[in-house]
This record gives C-alpha cells, sequence and structure tokens, in this order.
C-alpha cells in the first residue's frame, strides 16, 4: 500500500469524524492535504489564511487518533478561544496555563488519558518538568499554533518558540504539525528548520480571502465616513486609529455619531477596562472597538463584519493581518481603509529615526503600501501580487473592480507643481503653493513677489481640481515631503519627474454615490426582518449568556440562517445542517427545534 493509500484511507474516516463531531459535510481548501500528512504520522507546516479553518486540523486528530494531542499556544486568550469550541464540540480539552486554577486536575486527566487536547504556552511546553508529564502518557500530536514566533525573520519572533526543539525530538514518533497564517518564504524555511519538518511537509494554502471586500479610500471627514460604514454594517466591527488619543477621539465621536456601543481599546487604558472591553466585544453580536493596533493577536472573533483603517497601517503585511480579522467566519465582510497624504508624510519622516540599513527596507514597504492605495486595478491582486500569488486581473469584489476609477495622465501637471515647489523655495504648504499656480491675487503672494515667478498663474481653473489629489499622490509616491514647518519640499523621484523621464497618473475617484454604501448592505448575508432568524438569535444569546460563552460558540450565523431557510423539523433533520454535530444537536438541538416550530 503506498503512503497515498493510506492518507486517503484516512481521509475517509477523517471525513466522517468531521461530519460526526463538526457537523460540515467537507473539507476546505487544504485542510485535506493537511490532515492526510498528520493523520499518517507525518509531520506538516501549515501555511492558510485566517479562517481556513488552521484550528480543524489539529482538533479532528486530537479527537481521532489515540492519545492526546499537546497544542502549543502564545496567548492565553487564544487558548481559551480555542478550548471553549473544543468543548461545545464534545472534544476532550483543556488548558494549562498561569490563569488555570484547575492545573491539578488537568495533569490527573492527561496522566489518566482522559484527554484528547491539551494546550499549552511556549514558556511551560520548554521546562524539563513537562516533557516528564508528557511521558506519562501517550501522545498523538505536538501542533505548534501561530509558528511563525519560532523565527527571527517572522514579525512576532518568541524567544521560548527556540527552546521547543528538545522536547520534540525527544518524542521522535509524534508527528508535528505547525500552523501559521502568515509566512514568507524566508520565514517558512525557517520553521521548518526549526522545528524539524521536512521540506515536503510544507502545505501552502493561498493567501486569499474572498470573502472579504476591500476599499481604500481618501479621507476626508472619518466620523462620517466610519460612521456611514457602520451603518451599512450592523454586525460587530474593528476600528483601526494610529494613536491612543485618536482611538479616545474617534470611539467617543462615533458612539456620539451612531448610537452604538462603540469602545476605545490601547495599551495606555486601565488594564480592567481593557480586558472588559476586549470580552464585551467577543461576546458581542453589534459592538465596535476603535482601536490601536495592539488590539486583535489574542482574539479570534469568528464574526467581525468589518474592519476600517482611520489611517494607513504599517506595511501591506500588517494591513492584510489587520484586514483578515474581518470575516473569519467566511461571511462577507468589508475591509475600508481611509488614508490622508499626512499619513504617509509621517511614516516618511520617522524612516530617519531608523538605522541606515534599516530605511531601505522600511522606505519599500512604505512604496508598496503607496502603490496599493494609489492603484487603480484590482486591490485584491495588488495584495496578492505581493505576496508571490498570480492572481486574476480582476476579484469583482473589491471597490476598484465594482466601479472602475478614472486614470488621468497628469505628469505636465505634476512637472507646474513641482517647479512652483523648487522656485518658491521648498518651504510653503499646499494651499499657497496652489494660490501660486493659480495665480490668486493674494497679499501674501505679492509680499513675497511670487507673482513674478514663472510659475504664477500657469494653471486653469480646469486642471486646479487635480492639484489637490495631484499633491497627495505625489505625497504618496515620496516626491513630495512635508517640511518641519508645514511646508512641502522636493524628495524622491521629483527630479525624474521635472526632467520629464517619469510619467505620473492619479486616479479620480468615482463622483461621490451612494453605491458603494448600497454593495455593503447588500453584502451581508443575514436576512433583515426575518422573524425565525431574529427568534433563532435571541435563543442563541440566552443560551450563550447561560452557559458564559461567546454566541458563535453555540453556532454561527451561517448556522441559524440555514435553519431559518430549511426549518428542520427533527432531530434527524437538524442534524443534517453544516455546523450542527452530535455534541451541540444533543445540547442544543431541541430548544432550536422548539422555536422553528414555534415561529
Ligand atoms: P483559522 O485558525 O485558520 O483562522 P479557524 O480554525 O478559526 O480558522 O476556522 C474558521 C472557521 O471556519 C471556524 O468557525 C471553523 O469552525 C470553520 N471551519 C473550519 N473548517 C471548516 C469546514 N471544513 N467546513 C465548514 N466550516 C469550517
Ligand atoms: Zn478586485
Amino acid at each position: 500500500m503506498t503512503v497515498q493509500d493510506d492518507a486517503d484511507k484516512a481521509l475517509d474516516r477523517a471525513r466522517n469524524a468531521l461530519r460526526d463531531i463538526f457537523g460540515y459535510s467537507d473539507f476546505r481548501g487544504a485542510q485535506d492535504e493537511v490532515l492526510g500528512r498528520v493523520l499518517t504520522g507525518r509531520s506538516a507546516l501549515a501555511v492558510m489564511p485566517t479562517g481556513a479553518g488552521k484550528s480543524l486540523t489539529y482538533q479532528l486528530p486530537a479527537a481521532m487518533l489515540e492519545g492526546t494531542c499537546v497544542t502549543i499556544s502564545p496567548l492565553i486568550a487564544l487558548m481559551h478561544d480555542q478550548l471553549r469550541s473544543a468543548r461545545a464540540n464534545g472534544i476532550r480539552a483543556a488548558t494549562l496555563t498561569s490563569a488555570d486554577a484547575d492545573w491539578r486536575e488537568t495533569i490527573d486527566s492527561f496522566r489518566a488519558g482522559e484527554l484528547d487536547l491539551l494546550y499549552v504556552a511556549p514558556e511551560r511546553a520548554s521546562q524539563p518538568q513537562f516533557r516528564e508529564l508528557l511521558a506519562s502518557t501517550r501522545l498523538s500530536l505536538f501542533a505548534i499554533d501561530e509558528a511563525h514566533c519560532v523565527s527571527e525573520w517572522g514579525h512576532d519572533f518568541r524567544p521560548d518558540y527556540r527552546q521547543l526543539r528538545p522536547l520534540l525530538d525527544s518524542f521522535p514518533d509524534v508527528p508535528r504539525l505547525a500552523l501559521t497564517a502568515t509566512a514568507d518564504a524566508r520565514t517558512r524555511a525557517d520553521i521548518l528548520g526549526q522545528l524539524g519538518i521536512p521540506a515536503d511537509g510544507l502545505v501552502l494554502a493561498g493567501f486569499d480571502r474572498p470573502n472579504i471586500r476591500y476599499a481604500i479610500r481618501h479621507r476626508d471627514n472619518p466620523v462620517r465616513q466610519i460612521a456611514g460604514i457602520m451603518a451599512d454594517n450592523p454586525g460587530p466591527g474593528i476600528v483601526y486609529a494610529p494613536t491612543r488619543r485618536k482611538v479616545e477621539d474617534l470611539a467617543a465621536k462615533l458612539a456620539d455619531a451612531t448610537g452604538r456601543d462603540v469602545r476605545p481599546y490601547h495599551a495606555g487604558l486601565d488594564p480592567e477596562e481593557r480586558k472588559a472591553n476586549q470580552s464585551a466585544f467577543v461576546a458581542s453580536e453589534d459592538m465596535v472597538v476603535v482601536a490601536t493596533i495592539a488590539f486583535g493577536m489574542g482574539i479570534d472573533k469568528p464574526d467581525v463584519r468589518f474592519v476600517a483603517h482611520a489611517g494607513i497601517p504599517k506595511s501591506i503585511e500588517a494591513y492584510y493581518q489587520e484586514t483578515g480579522r474581518a470575516g473569519r467566519d467566511g461571511d462577507p465582510a468589508i475591509a475600508v481603509m481611509l488614508w490622508g497624504a499626512g499619513d504617509f508624510a509621517t511614516a516618511r519622516q520617522r524612516l530617519a529615526e531608523l538605522p541606515q540599513d534599516r530605511q531601505m527596507e522600511e522606505r519599500e514597504r512604505l512604496n508598496a503600501l503607496a502603490m496599493l492605495v494609489e492603484t487603480a486595478e484590482c486591490r485584491r491582486a495588488v495584495l496578492l501580487r505581493h505576496f508571490g500569488e498570480d492572481p486574476p486581473e480582476r476579484c469583482g469584489n473589491c471597490d476598484n473592480c465594482l466601479e472602475r476609477p478614472g486614470v488621468t495622465d497628469v505628469t505636465e501637471l505634476a512637472r507646474k507643481l513641482l517647479s512652483a515647489v523648487y522656485r518658491t523655495g521648498q518651504s510653503f504648504g499646499f494651499g499657497h503653493l496652489k494660490k501660486v499656480l493659480t495665480g490668486s491675487q493674494d497679499e501674501r503672494i505679492r509680499q513675497r513677489q511670487h507673482d513674478r515667478l514663472s510659475v504664477f498663474g500657469i494653471v486653469g481653473a480646469e486642471d486646479a481640481r487635480l492639484l489637490q489629489p495631484l499633491s497627495r499622490a505625489l505625497q504618496a509616491r515620496g516626491a513630495l515631503i512635508p517640511t518641519d514647518h508645514g511646508g512641502l519640499a522636493l524628495a524622491g523621484d521629483a527630479p525624474a519627474i521635472l526632467k520629464g523621464e517619469k510619467a505620473v497618473e492619479i486616479v479620480l475617484p468615482p463622483k461621490k454615490s451612494s453605491r458603494s454604501g448600497r454593495q455593503a448592505r447588500n453584502g451581508a448575508a443575514n436576512p433583515v426582518g426575518d422573524p425565525l432568524f431574529d427568534a433563532l438569535r435571541d435563543l442563541r444569546k440566552t443560551l450563550a449568556e447561560e452557559q458564559q460563552v461567546p454566541p458563535y460558540v453555540i453556532f454561527h450565523d451561517s448556522v441559524l440562517r440555514d435553519m431559518a431557510a430549511q426549518r428542520p423539523r427533527s432531530q434527524d433533520q437538524m442534524g443534517r445542517i453544516s455546523g450542527v454535530g452530535a455534541k451541540k444537536l444533543d445540547a442544543y438541538g431541541e430548544a432550536f427545534l422548539k422555536v422553528i416550530r414555534e415561529n
């Protein structure tokens, strides 16, 4: 029998277990490839985007295989989240962390072989006593979650992860499954090497998150713009803002403007309040958190319907990760970035503070981000190409695909603007430059004799309205940089543009319309005004409060939608709904059937 035959057989069994335990009809994406390896005792590194269903690739083996699966995970909040979901599906799971009071019981049941799944933090896993504990019973699998933490190339290096190898090596027969959502080629090679996983164990799923709709707009009135996004998306949302002060300010104004529960989250908040806001968010079906990027690392909330950036993220990698927190449940979600020229200016100014060798790298990151922001092409295509994929030209689910923006060649106008910057001494702001170029009779202009310059009044009214978006575009690409006193100076490829060696195009946003808003509304999957769906949601909320778990741990929205549409009449029919496994059928089936009968 070949390895492949073995894997196929194992997958047949796994499919039955998938139906029985999770209530899902089939595997998604690369799950079967990962499981085919793991279930036949071979190690693997699974690089799968957020929401692809990584946890299932070790939870299912944990339930199926004899022995305990030990999962190493870097964040306690994340472990507890996973624990709740695993238990809700009837998997015998426990966590061993500094936050758990029941560690004695956990160790006892582990020793007695009564656990399918044990979660531990890396600092504990690397201790010698832990190795002894593991030797006391049979192990089925090591799962190393957030495996990029093992690599210095990754974005979140954790030295404790480096200490895992001796532990893994002392159980040579136990396969290892490393999991991560983001790892470039260098990081992947590093993870394989560090954790002793053979190179053929790499399973790479695409980066695409098709259910997320990307939109990038200029920021003219963030409160109004984000309030608009909130109006279109009644579900939970995250708004990222660059500073603590802006977080506080936006949270207050959005709460005011929308009347919704909007809360701040940043590292400067009182720890109690921060924790309370985070748990309220996880449990909520409609709350919005305004946060610095400190938020999101430890949460695994599947039903986040929108992520809005009130300013530019640090890089495309950061953007992908932050927007990736939307729509993990696979339902439609939207990611909107609002940007201003000043964002790029500030980011470029910060570059100067970095050591020389880092500057180059960071400048490239910023340029890549500016390209994404400025492009008239498909956003998703730009994003996926950045990650080395070869996506189709158009995705049909981003702002530029849904409404093609106009592109105009403004090379001549750019040369006029840049030369006005040069001739006025590279110390005036946009307002003054515009007055000079359009020939405005202004006191300040006469005083400085700028009305005698060759660039005075060389831009007509038609072109004048393009000056602002042009200035923005030139700042985004770094051809114009701000001076310390609020002026603009030449930089980057400004000389090449002035010499006519480089062309400049700008993207003209589509005329203001409510279309994007309407589309977002159409994008939401939940029915509006369906009394049965609402009643099922109410029941879910009651059960969630009783059991002190977030509503999605009981059932995802998609499960309630299926119930409302199919109206199952019996336990049997209920069990056929995707997402209703044996344990949940047993625990909740009757209660939901009753609601269906009564509505
Ligand atoms: P990741 O860890 O990769 O971000 P999760 O493991 O949290 O993703 O899974 C995301 C969601 O997809 C979960 O709610 C999970 O129950 C669901 N899911 C996983 N596998 C399947 C599947 N084969 N069919 C349907 N839903 C699935
Ligand atoms: Zn697109």
